[in-house]
């Protein structure tokens, strides 16, 4: 994911090392939830590798993403390489629990 601009500050300087070590060590180049590889091109519905030019063909951008979702917090175990879908789906699902739990302090200042 592009690291939103108000977000640059929160991450470290040497982040650019500390991703691609991720990415390319670590993960060895693969997507550490699905296992694509990186740069490859996959049917956006299929997902199955495909050439690019073919309909629907889109190209595998690996990507760093924070467990915990903060930025600061660049342990490694906290780190992992994931593909556009797979960071995607993982931010999603944090999304829905914020989206919950405000819900939830909407729902209890309604009941003062
Ligand atoms: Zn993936």
């Amino acid at each position: 994911m592009p690291i939103k601009t108000q977000n640059k500050a929160r991450y470290p300087e040497n982040w650019k090392q500390i991703s691609e070590d991720i990415r390319f060590n670590r993960a060895n180049n693969r997507c550490e939830v699905c296992g694509v590889p990186n740069y490859a091109w996959v049917n956006s519905k299929t997902r199955e590798l495909c050439l690019s030019g073919e309909d629907g063909a889109i190209r595998i951008i690996l990507t760093v993403a924070h467990l915990d979702h903060q930025p600061e917090n660049c342990d490694y175990l906290n780190l992992m390489a994931m593909c556009q879908k797979c960071h995607n789906n993982y931010d999603r699902q944090h999304r829905n629990r914020t989206i919950k739990s405000g819900k939830l302090i909407g729902q209890t200042e309604i009941q003062f």
